[in-house]
């Protein structure tokens, strides 16, 4: 494994696909809803507009917004896994190449590219916000894993071992080689979910190939925010698409990764009455 600070590269090119160049220029994590809007049962109320939020929250004239969340159910009129990776403009327009995933009719996995407006994310959601500029960058490559933790995992125990404070991070990472566990939202079940168990059977999950492209955050502790801990999505230029585990080939598999450190955090929408459900 190594870790390095690098220049950059362009994230717009094969194999990441983003929306912007870079991860640079005042990077910030936002974190809007949480896990007690999906369980038990789904708060439809939550649908939030990302953009408006976003550039609330971080007042820059073009910024890229990458992460993970739930997908805008009205879209295809069924929960979806949000795949969020869209540049807004100088102009204020989108330049939108944010995915979702489901779960079709035959328990396949299905990835599509949401409307070129709609930026649209339900119950929950973690992002990172910054200029898409060039810069200094993170870098994290390794190969084969030894031990129990994801990829993602891994970072945080690192960072956790060496800061005392909070540290958040946001980027994006390939599986290069290997396969890797993912899941699926089914529909928003018409049942309260309140054990593991159920909420694993509710949950499709997948043994999905590279290459996948993910997105999103991590963070070392909760701070006084209820904030998650890990969450990122990956999206591939095939069919899958959803919410990374872990990888399932531990001897061959390769991650490259680009982070940034937040500068701060942005809380919307916290839950009241929180649960420690539905987070891994
Ligand atoms: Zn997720």
């Amino acid at each position: 494994m190594s870790v390095d600070v690098v220049e950059c590269p362009n994230l717009k090119n094969e194999p990441f696909y983003l929306a912007a160049e870079g991860l640079c220029g005042n990077a910030a994590l936002l974190e809007v809803g949480g896990p007690p809007y999906l369980l038990p049962l789904v708060d439809r109320t939550k649908l939030y507009d990302t953009k408006t939020m976003c550039q609330q929250a971080l007042p820059v004239p073009e910024m890229l917004v990458i992460g993970a969340g739930a997908g805008p159910f009205p879209f295809l009129g069924t929960n979806v896994e949000g795949i969020f990776n869209f540049k807004i403009n100088a102009n204020g327009s989108v330049t939108n190449e944010s995915h979702v995933a489901q779960v079709d009719a035959n328990l396949d996995c299905h990835l599509q590219k949401l409307e070129p407006n709609d930026t649209r994310c339900a119950l929950l959601g973690n992002l990172l916000l910054c200029e898409g500029k060039k810069g200094k960058v993170l870098k994290v490559h390794c190969k084969k894993r030894t031990g129990n933790l994801d990829f993602i995992a891994s970072i945080r125990k690192c960072l956790t071992d060496h800061y005392p404070s909070t540290v958040g991070l946001g980027g994006t990472f390939i599986l290069k080689e290997g396969k890797a566990k993912q899941h699926v939202m089914q529909d928003f079940s018409k049942t309260p979910i309140t054990t593991e168990e159920e909420l694993n059977t509710w949950l499709k999950f997948y043994e999905m190939p590279a290459k996948l492209i993910a997105v999103g955050t991590l963070v070392t502790d909760e701070a006084d925010l209820d904030l998650r801990l890990q969450h990122f999505h990956s999206f591939s230029k095939g069919k899958w698409g959803g919410h990374y585990h872990i990888d399932t080939t531990p001897d061959t598999v390769e991650y490259e990764g680009y982070f940034v450190v937040a500068e701060q955090v942005v809380r919307v929408d916290k839950p009241t009455v929180t649960h420690k459900f539905g987070r891994d």
